[in-house]
């Protein structure tokens, strides 16, 4: 048992030793990976989930290593956010997507992820403006969308405050990604000034097996109504997903039911075969 326990401590210990080399790897590479073009964005589609028509496309990043491959946004996106990347990363993923969406001819916004690093770095609300003036982007076609850490941390909650206000001001939507995921605390919902909810996919999973999981989403769906927010519910998978969400009220939807995450090419396609509103 004793030379069992040595063993495990030494297996323990590779593979953090490991770990921590992968990571200062990946971290090296990402920061050569934007001047060497490895970055691509993709496009999953947003609908409305009674007529099922096309409203927007939420940019997705996606990192095609030289010899990893496709290196998923939940390995990279956490390193990059902490070595400060992100906000060289979340600037080209802005411009690629306001780029993009131009050639949508008004049928669709774009709804592009912001961390909170890369909102807090100074100029965001100056580089937001200038990368619609660039592309020729009306603002009511870009959503931002920001978590629930952004709004509620910190001593500089009245500049973010601020910020917020003024994007919104200009016409750009401002979204509240993973909702429900970080936090007990709904008072911020009153007091930030957004426009949107993205419903946590964990929330919607449950929807069809649990009576109580889908009151809850009921009780969020209203409370953000009552608030005069829209609800986008994330991971929608199944038909009877969509179902029970359109009962409850929610007005969009986003998951592999509709479509995954498709290139630009793809993403015009989508455009032209459904109806501007
Ligand atoms: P997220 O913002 O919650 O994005 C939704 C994720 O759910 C995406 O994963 C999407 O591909 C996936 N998804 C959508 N519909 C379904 C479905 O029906 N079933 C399942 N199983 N999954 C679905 P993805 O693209 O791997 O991105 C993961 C996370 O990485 C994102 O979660 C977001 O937090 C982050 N991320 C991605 N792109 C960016 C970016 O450009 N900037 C920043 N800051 N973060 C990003
Ligand atoms: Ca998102
Ligand atoms: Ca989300
Ligand atoms: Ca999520």
């Amino acid at each position: 048992a004793k030379n069992g326990g040595k063993g495990r401590v030494c297996r323990y210990e590779t593979t953090l030793h490991t770990r921590i080399l992968e990571r200062l790897q990946l971290q090296a590479a990402l920061d050569r990976a934007i001047t060497n073009g490895e970055f691509r964005l993709v496009y999953q589609p947003i609908v409305a989930l009674g007529p099922g028509q096309l409203r927007g496309f939420e940019a997705l990043v996606r990192w095609h290593h030289p010899s990893r491959g496709m290196v998923p946004p939940l390995d990279f996106i956490g390193i990059a956010e902490e070595s400060g990347l992100i906000v060289q990363l979340g600037e080209w993923v802005l411009r690629t997507a306001v780029a993009t969406a131009v050639t949508w001819g008004g049928a669709a916004y774009v709804s592009v992820n912001v961390s909170p690093r890369q909102f807090r770095a100074p100029g965001f609300v100056d580089l937001v403006q200038r990368a619609l003036a660039e592309h020729g982007l009306p603002a009511d076609r870009l959503v931002l969308e920001i978590t629930e850490s952004l709004v509620l941390a910190g001593r500089d909650q009245e500049r973010i405050e601020a910020e917020l206000e003024a994007l919104r001001g200009a016409g750009v939507r401002i979204a509240i990604d993973d909702f429900g995921t970080g936090y007990s605390s709904l008072s911020y919902l009153h007091r930030v000034p957004v426009d949107l909810i993205k419903l946590d996919k964990s929330f919607v999973d449950t929807i069809t097996t649990s009576v109580s999981q889908y009151e809850l989403v009921k009780g969020i769906i209203g409370l953000a109504h009552a608030l005069r927010l829209a609800v986008v519910a994330e991971g929608i998978e199944t038909a009877a997903d969509r179902e029970l969400l359109v009962a409850a009220q929610c007005e969009y939807g986003q998951g592999y039911l509709f479509a995954r995450p498709m290139s630009a090419e793809d993403a015009l396609t989508w455009v032209s075969a459904v109806p501007a509103r």
